[in-house]
């Protein structure tokens, strides 16, 4: 019967809500967006997760068990919402974040009209599907575009997928790293994650629309190259070499560069950890690739009854481990809630 807060309804989020309502809690969440699902409801597309008849459906389902959830609360930036009230009105407080600043491209013509972040894309397009099935127009469209996705990986894809069925009229996806192998090298064993080629649903429609798969690899996008109304309209790119120097992989320009024309760029180079608000303001220790800084199994961070869990704690990564990391986070919380009673109880 303790109080405990969760910043970021995300799988991990919502994974230590759910467990923590069930051990006896008063769990709230705090979602700084309009919907509560993290990049499960607005990152992840409707395709390839439902957003109603799965994200929805279990939201609703844990409210009705009692987990209390407010939505547009964005804590530490709100005043209505600061790290004080959290703490000082909360018993413990959960961190589950996301790993929600994206890697930028800082290259001319960065500013360039057409250029977008990965997710400003994703996002918009699935508000826009769930509140007027994209009538309202409050999307980035690729309808008729020329598309250039930077960046591989499930965001890439993802944008890949979203872009064909808005009807892009080409897409190209670069990557600046090698093509993987067809099997595992023998530099990645298992228990490894497989450093291999696959082909996601996204590759398979472009390659079914267009007749080709998108995707290039040992690329270096160096300039964006805009019209005089500060238009995108193509961009300039290197080939690259990559080979090992003093032990260390290193790309080499290839000379001679190629233009691509664009109307559209979407970057998806991936995150580099949870943004610094909450941190600097809690006055939290961070990891050396800047995530919230805790130990695996134990969860707490440098501040006393303030934990983490999720991509904010491990850096960006999958569903599966956001829910892990959900769960034994709530029961490093629930253990830490106890210690008074066990105290008592000489339990300790
Ligand atoms: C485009 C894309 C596609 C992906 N596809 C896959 C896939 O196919 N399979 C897979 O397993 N994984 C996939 N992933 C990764 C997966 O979605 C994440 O690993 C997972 O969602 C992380 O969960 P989380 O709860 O830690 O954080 P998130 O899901 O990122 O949720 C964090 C939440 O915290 C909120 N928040 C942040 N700061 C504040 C604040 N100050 N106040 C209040 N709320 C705040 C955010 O708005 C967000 O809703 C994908 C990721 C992306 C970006």
């Amino acid at each position: 019967r303790k109080k405990i807060a969760i910043v970021g309804s995300g799988p991990a989020g919502l994974a230590a809500a759910d467990q923590l309502n069930k051990m006896g809690h008063f769990v709230t969440v705090f979602e700084r967006s309009d919907r509560i699902g993290g990049l499960m409801m607005y990152g992840v597309p409707n395709m390839k997760t439902d957003k109603i008849g799965v994200v929805q459906r279990r939201v609703n389902l844990m409210a009705e068990e009692g987990v209390t959830f407010v939505v547009n609360a964005n804590i530490g930036s709100d005043p209505l919402y600061s790290i004080e009230r959290l703490r000082s009105e909360n018993n413990a407080v959960i961190l589950a974040c996301g790993a929600t600043k994206p890697r930028d491209l800082s290259i001319p013509g960065r500013q360039l009209a057409g250029v977008h972040f990965a997710m400003e894309f994703l996002h918009a397009n699935t508000k826009s599907l769930l509140d007027s099935n994209l009538e309202d127009g409050r999307y980035i469209s690729a309808k008729g575009k020329k598309v250039v996705v930077i960046g591989g990986g499930d965001t890439g894809t993802d944008c890949i997928g979203t872009s064909v069925r808005h009807g892009c009229s080409s897409i190209v996806n670069l990557e600046l790293l090698t093509k993987p192998p067809s099997k595992r090298a023998s530099d990645n064993p298992w228990p490894q994650w497989p450093r291999v080629f696959r082909v996601d649903y996204g590759h398979q429609e472009a390659s079914t629309k267009f007749g080709n798969d998108p995707r290039t690899y040992e690329v270096l996008t160096k300039r964006f190259i805009g019209d005089e109304d500060g238009k995108l309209k193509a961009l300039e790119v290197v080939r690259v070499k990559w080979e090992k120097v003093d032990g260390r992989f290193q790309f080499k320009e290839i000379e001679g560069s190629q233009i691509i024309e664009a109307d559209l760029v979407l970057l998806a180079m991936g995150f580099l950890g949870p943004e610094e608000n909450i941190a600097d303001k809690l006055g939290l220790e961070k990891d050396n690739r800047s995530n919230f800084k805790a130990q695996f199994g134990h969860f707490g961070t440098s501040v006393d009854g303030v934990f983490a869990a999720g991509d904010c704690r491990r850096g960006q990564s999958l569903v599966v481990w956001a829910i892990t990391e959900g769960r034994e986070a709530a029961a490093a919380v629930d253990k830490y809630l106890s210690r008074d009673e066990q105290n008592v109880a000489g339990l300790t």
